[in-house]
Protein backbone atom coordinates (compact mmCIF):
# COMPACT_ATOMS: atom_id res chain seq x y z
CA UNK A 1 0.00 0.00 0.00
CA UNK A 2 0.92 3.58 -0.43
CA UNK A 3 2.12 6.00 2.34
CA UNK A 4 -1.19 7.14 4.00
CA UNK A 5 -0.69 10.53 5.99
CA UNK A 6 -3.20 10.93 8.81
CA UNK A 7 -2.60 11.91 13.09
CA UNK A 8 -1.99 8.13 13.66
CA UNK A 9 -2.09 9.05 17.58
CA UNK A 10 -5.62 9.75 17.32
CA UNK A 11 -6.58 6.83 15.84
CA UNK A 12 -5.44 4.52 18.60
CA UNK A 13 -7.89 3.27 20.73
CA UNK A 14 -6.88 3.72 24.09
CA UNK A 15 -8.44 1.04 26.46
CA UNK A 16 -6.56 0.32 29.60
CA UNK A 17 -7.25 -3.24 31.70
CA UNK A 18 -8.33 -2.30 34.91
CA UNK A 19 -5.28 -2.21 37.33
CA UNK A 20 -6.66 -4.58 40.39
CA UNK A 21 -6.31 -7.08 36.91
CA UNK A 22 -3.15 -7.90 38.04
CA UNK A 23 -2.52 -10.72 35.89
CA UNK A 24 -2.49 -8.45 33.28
CA UNK A 25 -1.38 -5.44 34.94
CA UNK A 26 2.23 -4.92 36.99
CA UNK A 27 1.20 -2.02 38.09
CA UNK A 28 5.17 -1.10 37.74
CA UNK A 29 6.46 1.58 36.16
CA UNK A 30 9.17 1.22 33.11
CA UNK A 31 12.45 2.20 34.59
CA UNK A 32 13.71 2.97 30.91
CA UNK A 33 12.42 2.16 27.65
CA UNK A 34 15.01 0.62 25.62
CA UNK A 35 13.08 -1.58 23.02
CA UNK A 36 9.81 -2.13 20.75
CA UNK A 37 9.25 -5.66 21.07
CA UNK A 38 6.88 -7.08 17.75
CA UNK A 39 4.52 -10.26 17.96
CA UNK A 40 2.62 -12.02 16.23
CA UNK A 41 -0.40 -14.24 17.45
CA UNK A 42 -0.34 -17.10 15.42
CA UNK A 43 -3.97 -17.39 15.73
CA UNK A 44 -5.28 -17.11 12.60
CA UNK A 45 -9.36 -17.25 12.80
CA UNK A 46 -11.00 -14.42 11.58
CA UNK A 47 -12.28 -13.15 14.77
CA UNK A 48 -8.91 -12.81 16.05
CA UNK A 49 -8.55 -9.14 15.85
CA UNK A 50 -7.13 -6.20 17.36
CA UNK A 51 -10.23 -5.91 19.28
CA UNK A 52 -10.98 -9.34 20.50
CA UNK A 53 -6.53 -9.20 21.97
CA UNK A 54 -8.21 -6.35 23.50
CA UNK A 55 -10.98 -7.79 25.23
CA UNK A 56 -8.67 -10.91 26.02
CA UNK A 57 -6.38 -8.84 28.32
CA UNK A 58 -9.79 -7.28 30.15
CA UNK A 59 -10.51 -11.27 31.64
CA UNK A 60 -9.81 -12.00 34.53
CA UNK A 61 -8.59 -15.40 34.31
CA UNK A 62 -5.67 -16.22 36.20
CA UNK A 63 -3.55 -15.88 32.35
CA UNK A 64 -0.40 -13.85 32.90
CA UNK A 65 0.12 -12.09 29.91
CA UNK A 66 0.42 -8.66 28.58
CA UNK A 67 0.87 -6.36 25.85
CA UNK A 68 0.88 -2.47 25.14
CA UNK A 69 -0.75 -2.69 21.72
CA UNK A 70 -2.67 -5.01 19.56
CA UNK A 71 -3.01 -4.24 15.77
CA UNK A 72 -4.62 -5.54 12.63
CA UNK A 73 -5.25 -3.44 8.96
CA UNK A 74 -7.91 -1.18 10.51
CA UNK A 75 -7.14 -1.15 14.14
CA UNK A 76 -4.85 -0.18 17.46
CA UNK A 77 -5.55 -1.04 20.82
CA UNK A 78 -3.99 0.17 23.88
CA UNK A 79 -4.52 -1.59 26.62
CA UNK A 80 -1.43 -0.82 29.15
CA UNK A 81 -0.57 2.23 30.50
CA UNK A 82 2.53 2.84 27.93
CA UNK A 83 4.97 3.52 30.42
CA UNK A 84 4.06 0.32 32.43
CA UNK A 85 6.18 -3.45 32.70
CA UNK A 86 4.18 -5.85 30.38
CA UNK A 87 4.75 -9.76 30.54
CA UNK A 88 5.05 -10.32 27.28
CA UNK A 89 8.79 -11.28 26.31
CA UNK A 90 8.93 -14.28 28.40
CA UNK A 91 12.12 -13.36 30.05
CA UNK A 92 10.89 -12.50 33.95
CA UNK A 93 11.15 -8.81 35.38
CA UNK A 94 12.69 -9.76 38.87
CA UNK A 95 16.67 -8.41 37.32
CA UNK A 96 17.89 -5.38 36.67
CA UNK A 97 18.88 -4.54 32.91
CA UNK A 98 22.78 -3.95 33.64
CA UNK A 99 25.33 -2.66 30.48
CA UNK A 100 27.96 -4.49 31.67
CA UNK A 101 31.99 -3.49 30.59
CA UNK A 102 33.71 -5.72 28.72
CA UNK A 103 37.19 -4.78 28.83
CA UNK A 104 37.26 -4.91 25.13
CA UNK A 105 37.66 -1.52 23.43
CA UNK A 106 35.40 -0.28 20.30
CA UNK A 107 37.12 -1.39 16.84
CA UNK A 108 34.74 0.18 14.58
CA UNK A 109 32.27 -2.54 13.86
CA UNK A 110 29.01 -2.00 15.64
CA UNK A 111 28.15 -5.23 14.74
CA UNK A 112 30.81 -7.67 16.19
CA UNK A 113 30.97 -10.99 16.42
CA UNK A 114 30.05 -12.53 19.31
CA UNK A 115 30.42 -16.12 20.44
CA UNK A 116 31.73 -17.88 24.49
CA UNK A 117 35.54 -18.85 24.94
CA UNK A 118 36.11 -22.18 25.91
CA UNK A 119 36.44 -20.76 29.51
CA UNK A 120 32.84 -19.47 29.49
CA UNK A 121 33.08 -15.88 28.72
CA UNK A 122 31.68 -13.72 26.13
CA UNK A 123 34.37 -12.82 22.97
CA UNK A 124 33.91 -9.89 20.88
CA UNK A 125 35.24 -10.44 17.25
CA UNK A 126 37.25 -12.88 18.71
CA UNK A 127 39.01 -10.99 22.02
CA UNK A 128 37.80 -12.25 25.29
CA UNK A 129 35.70 -9.52 27.17
CA UNK A 130 35.33 -10.10 31.50
CA UNK A 131 31.79 -11.21 31.48
CA UNK A 132 30.83 -14.29 31.97
CA UNK A 133 28.60 -16.38 29.49
CA UNK A 134 25.11 -17.67 31.24
CA UNK A 135 25.06 -21.68 31.34
CA UNK A 136 23.06 -24.33 30.94
CA UNK A 137 22.96 -25.63 34.57
CA UNK A 138 27.35 -25.17 34.67
CA UNK A 139 27.53 -26.18 31.01
CA UNK A 140 29.02 -23.25 29.26
CA UNK A 141 28.29 -23.17 25.65
CA UNK A 142 28.40 -21.24 22.77
CA UNK A 143 27.15 -19.17 19.68
CA UNK A 144 24.98 -22.35 18.39
CA UNK A 145 23.25 -21.82 21.74
CA UNK A 146 22.54 -17.57 20.58
CA UNK A 147 18.66 -16.69 19.80
CA UNK A 148 18.84 -15.99 15.68
CA UNK A 149 20.10 -12.25 15.66
CA UNK A 150 22.20 -13.03 19.08
CA UNK A 151 23.43 -11.39 21.83
CA UNK A 152 23.35 -7.13 21.76
CA UNK A 153 26.50 -5.27 22.07
CA UNK A 154 26.44 -1.08 23.20
CA UNK A 155 29.76 0.80 22.71
CA UNK A 156 29.28 2.91 25.56
CA UNK A 157 32.58 6.12 25.89
CA UNK A 158 34.44 4.06 23.56
CA UNK A 159 34.25 0.37 25.17
CA UNK A 160 31.87 -2.36 23.99
CA UNK A 161 29.29 -3.17 26.40
CA UNK A 162 26.94 -6.51 26.94
CA UNK A 163 23.63 -6.06 28.68
CA UNK A 164 22.15 -8.45 30.84
CA UNK A 165 22.02 -12.31 28.82
CA UNK A 166 20.30 -15.37 30.23
CA UNK A 167 19.66 -19.15 29.50
CA UNK A 168 15.80 -19.41 28.71
CA UNK A 169 15.19 -22.95 29.67
CA UNK A 170 11.83 -23.62 27.61
CA UNK A 171 13.64 -22.42 23.88
CA UNK A 172 17.41 -23.67 25.13
CA UNK A 173 18.65 -20.77 23.76
CA UNK A 174 20.86 -17.91 25.70
CA UNK A 175 18.45 -14.67 24.66
CA UNK A 176 18.76 -11.21 25.46
CA UNK A 177 17.10 -9.77 28.91
CA UNK A 178 14.82 -6.88 28.98
CA UNK A 179 11.95 -7.59 26.83
CA UNK A 180 9.45 -6.82 29.46
CA UNK A 181 11.34 -4.42 31.87
CA UNK A 182 12.67 -2.23 29.18
CA UNK A 183 10.41 -2.41 26.04
CA UNK A 184 7.05 -1.71 24.49
CA UNK A 185 5.18 -5.07 23.47
CA UNK A 186 3.13 -5.55 20.56
CA UNK A 187 0.87 -8.40 19.25
CA UNK A 188 0.14 -8.32 15.46
CA UNK A 189 -2.95 -9.91 14.22
CA UNK A 190 -2.64 -12.30 11.56
CA UNK A 191 -6.06 -12.97 11.27
CA UNK A 192 -7.61 -14.71 8.16
CA UNK A 193 -9.25 -12.64 6.02
CA UNK A 194 -7.45 -9.57 7.18
CA UNK A 195 -5.42 -7.81 4.62
CA UNK A 196 -1.59 -8.57 5.94
CA UNK A 197 0.20 -6.57 3.30
CA UNK A 198 -2.06 -3.31 5.56
CA UNK A 199 -1.24 -4.91 8.35
CA UNK A 200 2.19 -4.55 8.31
CA UNK A 201 1.79 -0.35 6.82
CA UNK A 202 -0.31 -0.36 10.29
CA UNK A 203 2.01 -1.86 12.25
CA UNK A 204 5.09 0.41 10.40
CA UNK A 205 3.30 3.62 11.59
CA UNK A 206 3.00 2.10 15.19
CA UNK A 207 6.57 0.89 15.61
CA UNK A 208 7.95 4.16 13.88
CA UNK A 209 5.43 6.43 16.33
CA UNK A 210 6.73 4.67 19.36
CA UNK A 211 11.09 5.00 17.99
CA UNK A 212 10.14 8.51 17.87
CA UNK A 213 8.27 8.92 20.83
CA UNK A 214 11.41 7.22 22.97
CA UNK A 215 13.70 8.96 21.00
CA UNK A 216 15.17 5.07 19.84
CA UNK A 217 16.36 4.11 16.48
CA UNK A 218 15.85 1.29 14.40
CA UNK A 219 18.33 -0.99 15.96
CA UNK A 220 16.25 -0.87 19.09
CA UNK A 221 13.26 -2.98 17.45
CA UNK A 222 13.32 -6.22 18.73
CA UNK A 223 11.64 -9.71 17.55
CA UNK A 224 10.05 -11.32 20.69
CA UNK A 225 12.56 -14.34 20.08
CA UNK A 226 15.74 -11.69 20.77
CA UNK A 227 13.91 -12.36 24.30
CA UNK A 228 13.43 -15.63 24.78
CA UNK A 229 14.02 -17.68 21.19
CA UNK A 230 10.19 -17.95 21.23
CA UNK A 231 9.81 -18.50 17.39
CA UNK A 232 7.60 -15.17 17.16
CA UNK A 233 6.87 -13.17 15.52
CA UNK A 234 6.44 -16.43 13.78
CA UNK A 235 4.13 -15.52 10.51
CA UNK A 236 6.69 -12.23 9.94
CA UNK A 237 9.93 -14.71 10.13
CA UNK A 238 8.57 -17.91 8.33
CA UNK A 239 7.72 -15.56 5.38
CA UNK A 240 10.99 -13.36 5.47
CA UNK A 241 9.41 -10.18 5.91
CA UNK A 242 11.28 -8.77 8.57
CA UNK A 243 13.63 -6.81 6.50
CA UNK A 244 10.51 -5.40 4.36
CA UNK A 245 8.87 -4.40 8.04
CA UNK A 246 11.81 -2.69 9.36
CA UNK A 247 12.15 -0.62 5.32
CA UNK A 248 8.20 0.07 6.33
CA UNK A 249 9.32 1.23 9.67
CA UNK A 250 12.15 3.50 8.65
CA UNK A 251 9.74 4.85 5.80
CA UNK A 252 7.18 5.89 8.38
CA UNK A 253 9.84 7.36 10.87
CA UNK A 254 11.17 9.50 8.13
CA UNK A 255 8.21 10.87 7.43
CA UNK A 256 7.25 11.38 11.10
CA UNK A 257 10.69 13.63 11.70
CA UNK A 258 10.44 15.30 8.14
CA UNK A 259 6.73 15.53 7.48
CA UNK A 260 4.91 16.46 10.42
CA UNK A 261 3.67 19.84 11.19
CA UNK A 262 5.35 20.90 7.51
CA UNK A 263 2.05 21.10 5.39
CA UNK A 264 3.16 18.69 2.37
CA UNK A 265 0.38 16.09 1.12
CA UNK A 266 0.52 13.33 -1.19
CA UNK A 267 -2.17 12.41 -3.79
CA UNK A 268 -1.17 8.67 -5.44
CA UNK A 269 -3.38 7.44 -8.59
CA UNK A 270 -2.87 4.45 -9.59
CA UNK A 271 -1.65 4.64 -14.20
CA UNK A 272 -2.51 0.72 -14.62
CA UNK A 273 -5.84 0.55 -12.68
CA UNK A 274 -6.83 -2.63 -14.24
CA UNK A 275 -4.16 -4.27 -11.98
CA UNK A 276 -3.57 -1.75 -9.16
CA UNK A 277 -5.82 0.58 -7.26
CA UNK A 278 -5.07 3.87 -6.17
CA UNK A 279 -4.20 2.88 -2.76
CA UNK A 280 -1.00 0.88 -4.35
CA UNK A 281 -2.85 -3.00 -4.14
CA UNK A 282 -2.50 -5.10 -6.70
CA UNK A 283 -6.42 -5.93 -7.28
CA UNK A 284 -6.15 -8.02 -9.87
CA UNK A 285 -2.85 -10.01 -10.93
CA UNK A 286 -2.54 -10.67 -14.48
CA UNK A 287 -0.65 -13.94 -13.67
CA UNK A 288 2.59 -13.30 -15.21
CA UNK A 289 5.28 -10.33 -15.01
CA UNK A 290 3.94 -7.05 -15.45
CA UNK A 291 5.17 -3.47 -14.92
CA UNK A 292 2.55 -1.03 -13.41
CA UNK A 293 2.66 2.72 -13.12
CA UNK A 294 1.84 5.19 -11.02
CA UNK A 295 1.59 9.19 -10.28
CA UNK A 296 2.46 10.97 -6.87
CA UNK A 297 1.38 14.66 -6.47
CA UNK A 298 3.05 16.32 -3.63
CA UNK A 299 2.01 19.56 -2.44
CA UNK A 300 4.70 21.38 -0.27
CA UNK A 301 4.09 24.92 0.84
CA UNK A 302 1.32 25.88 -2.23
CA UNK A 303 3.40 24.06 -4.66
CA UNK A 304 2.83 21.66 -6.67
CA UNK A 305 5.00 18.74 -8.10
CA UNK A 306 3.93 15.73 -10.18
CA UNK A 307 5.94 12.57 -10.42
CA UNK A 308 5.80 9.17 -12.27
CA UNK A 309 6.77 6.11 -10.98
CA UNK A 310 6.62 2.29 -12.62
CA UNK A 311 7.06 -0.56 -10.38
CA UNK A 312 7.25 -4.57 -11.45
CA UNK A 313 5.27 -6.85 -10.51
CA UNK A 314 5.95 -10.61 -10.44
CA UNK A 315 4.18 -13.46 -11.76
CA UNK A 316 5.79 -15.31 -8.95
CA UNK A 317 3.84 -13.54 -5.86
CA UNK A 318 0.87 -14.63 -7.83
CA UNK A 319 -0.90 -17.56 -6.24
CA UNK A 320 -3.96 -18.61 -7.18
CA UNK A 321 -6.95 -19.57 -4.66
ZN1 LIG B 1 5.51 -13.13 21.02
Amino acid sequence: PFYNQYDFESSIKVDIVDSSNTDKRSNRLRLETRYITVHNTGMNDPSHKAKLLNDMQHRVDGRVASWHFSIDDTDVYQSLPIDEVGYHAGDGTSRALIDYPTGVMFNGNYSPYVDISSDGYYTIDGVKTKVVAPTKNGQILNRSYFTSRGVRVNVINGEYHIPTTYFNSSYNQIANYGGNIASVGIETCVNEGGNFNRTMRHLGKLVAWLLHKYNLGLNDVMQHNDFSGKQCPQDIRNSDRWGELMHLIYLELFALRNFTNKNITFEFKSLTPTIMNDNGEIINHPGVDSVVSYQVKVTYQGETRTYEYTSFVDKLTFQRP
